[in-house]
C-alpha cells in the first residue's frame, strides 16, 4: 500500500458518504475528507420534497450523525466548494484557496435542477428546490392562502404538491405529458392517483406546457401554451436534473450527459473515480438516491483496491403521497410480452411479464410488499408452467417467492 494516503471526495451528498463508508471498512489508517459546499452534514435531500413542511434541519434529516465521522475519522470540510483540480500533482482547490493533497479522488458533485427556459422563470416566486437553502427560501417567502403552481408531475412534483396541500396552500400540477409520474405508472393507475389527488384538493393540468410565467416584480401566474391563465403566488418546477461536471470537463475527463465511469465506478483518469448524480455509466445517468448509494459504495471499495463492480440497481419508487401507498418497479412499459392485472374498486396491481420472466410491477395502496417483486426481478425467476391469464397476482407471487426459495437452496 502507498504511503500517506490521502482519499478525497469532492461533494458531500449520499453517494460521499456511502463511498467514505466502503473506504474506511478496507483501509483503517488513511487520512479521508469531504469536501463539500454545502454548509452542513450530509442530509436526507429526498426529505425535501416528501418532508417540505417538517423541520428539514433536525440531526435525523442528516444521513449519519457527526459522532459517525468523527468515530471513522472521515474530515468533513462543508461550506467548501472546490473549483480547480490539477491531476498531475494530484491536488484540489478550493474557493478559498485551500489547497488539497490526494491520493485518489472521488467525485460526488451530484446535480443541479433543470432550469426552466420560458419567459418569466428569473421572477421572484419561482423556485425549484434541491438543496436545504432552497426549501428554506421557499417556506420563508410563503404566506397563508397563497396558490401555489407546480411544474413537471413526476414523483417529486407531486410529493412536492401535496405537501404543499396538507399545509393549506392551494396547489396546480402542470405537466406535459398526458398522465402524471409517467416513468412509473400506466394509464389505469395514473388514472387512480389522479382521481385521489382531485379528492384531496389539487387541480391537474395535463398535456400542458407552460408558456410563460407572468408577472411584474414578481411571479402573478402562468400562462399555459393554450392560452388559459392560471393565477399564483409562486411557481415551484420540478423538471429533471443536469448533473455537475465543470470540474470533470475542466481536467479533461470523458463526459456525455455525465462522467462516464465504468463498473469500478473509475472515469478516463488515472485515480479519479465518479459517483452519484454526476456519473454516466452505460449510457445513462441515473438520478437516483438509492444508486448514488451503491455507486458510492463501489467506487470505495475499487479505490482501495478491493474490486467491486457496479450492477445498475431495479429501479423502485416507493411513493406514499395523497393517502396513497403505492410502488413501481422495473420496467413497467407496453414493451412487456403480457401483463396480468388485478382490479377492484380501489386497488389495482399489474405485473409486467417479459421473455418468461417478470420484468415489472405497479401496486397501487400497498407500498409496503416491494420486496418479493423486487427478488422476482432481480433473479429473473421463471414463470415456466403457470397459467399466467387465469392465475391471480397473489398466487403468482407465492408461486413466484417459493421459487426463489427453491432456487436459494
Ligand atoms: C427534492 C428531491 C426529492 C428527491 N426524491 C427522490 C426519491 O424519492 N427517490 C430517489 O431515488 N431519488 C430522489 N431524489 C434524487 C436523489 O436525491 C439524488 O439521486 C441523490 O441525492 C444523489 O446523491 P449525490 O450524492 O450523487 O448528489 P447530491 O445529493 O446532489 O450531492 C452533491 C453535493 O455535491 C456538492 N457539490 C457540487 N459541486 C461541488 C464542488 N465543486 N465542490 C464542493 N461540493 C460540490 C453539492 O453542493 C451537493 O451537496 C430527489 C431529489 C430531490 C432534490
Amino acid at each position: 500500500m502507498e504511503k500517506n494516503r490521502h482519499y478525497v471526495i469532492v461533494g458531500s451528498g449520499v453517494a460521499s458518504v456511502y463511498a467514505a463508508k466502503a473506504i474506511r471498512d478496507h483501509d483503517l489508517d488513511a487520512e479521508i475528507s469531504i469536501v463539500g459546499a454545502e454548509p452542513s452534514f450530509p442530509y436526507h435531500r429526498i426529505k425535501l420534497s416528501k418532508g417540505l413542511f417538517t423541520d428539514l434541519h433536525q440531526e435525523k434529516v442528516s444521513i449519519k450523525k457527526e459522532k459517525w465521522f468523527v468515530q471513522n475519522k472521515i474530515n468533513l470540510q462543508a461550506n467548501t466548494t472546490v473549483t480547480s483540480i490539477d491531476t498531475v500533482n494530484r491536488t484540489v482547490t478550493s474557493a478559498d484557496g485551500q489547497m488539497i493533497a490526494y491520493h485518489k479522488l472521488l467525485l460526488c458533485t451530484g446535480a443541479t435542477n433543470r432550469k426552466l427556459d420560458i419567459a418569466g422563470a428569473a421572477l421572484p416566486g419561482v423556485h425549484s428546490i434541491r438543496d436545504r437553502n432552497d426549501a428554506d427560501r421557499l417556506k420563508a417567502a410563503l404566506q397563508p392562502g397563497d396558490r401555489i403552481a407546480i411544474i413537471g408531475g413526476g414523483v417529486q412534483g407531486v410529493e412536492t404538491a401535496w405537501s404543499f396541500i396538507e399545509a393549506g396552500y392551494a396547489v396546480t400540477i402542470i405537466e406535459a405529458a398526458p398522465r402524471l409520474m409517467i416513468r412509473q405508472l400506466d394509464e389505469r393507475s395514473a388514472a387512480l392517483l389522479e382521481q385521489r389527488m382531485l379528492g384531496r384538493g389539487a387541480d391537474i393540468r395535463l398535456g400542458q406546457g407552460v408558456a410563460t410565467i407572468t408577472g411584474s416584480g414578481r411571479a402573478e401566474g402562468v400562462e399555459l401554451q393554450d392560452g388559459s391563465q392560471l393565477p399564483c403566488e409562486h411557481v415551484v418546477y420540478s423538471i429533471g436534473i443536469v448533473p455537475n461536471i465543470t470540474l470533470a470537463r475542466q481536467i479533461g475527463l470523458e463526459v456525455r450527459n455525465g462522467i462516464l465511469v465504468d463498473e469500478y465506478m473509475q472515469t478516463s483518469a488515472a485515480h479519479v473515480y465518479a459517483a452519484g448524480d454526476n456519473a454516466e455509466f452505460e449510457g445513462r445517468v441515473d438520478g437516483l438516491w438509492g444508486s448514488a448509494i451503491e455507486q458510492g459504495t463501489i467506487a470505495g471499495s475499487n479505490m482501495t483496491g478491493n474490486p467491486a463492480t457496479y450492477k445498475r440497481p431495479v429501479p423502485l419508487t416507493l411513493f406514499n403521497a395523497f393517502d396513497t401507498p403505492l410502488f413501481s418497479i422495473g420496467q413497467v412499459d407496453e414493451q412487456c410480452d403480457i401483463s396480468v392485472t388485478g382490479l377492484t374498486e380501489e386497488y389495482y396491481s399489474r405485473l409486467f411479464i417479459k421473455g418468461g420472466v417478470i420484468c415489472g410491477a405497479i401496486v397501487f395502496d400497498n407500498a409496503a410488499a416491494s420486496l418479493p417483486y423486487k427478488t422476482a426481478i432481480e433473479q429473473g425467476i421463471r414463470l415456466d408452467g403457470l397459467d399466467l391469464q387465469s392465475s391471480s397476482i397473489p398466487d403468482l407471487m407465492a408461486e413466484v417467492t417459493k421459487r426463489s426459495q427453491y432456487q436459494h437452496q
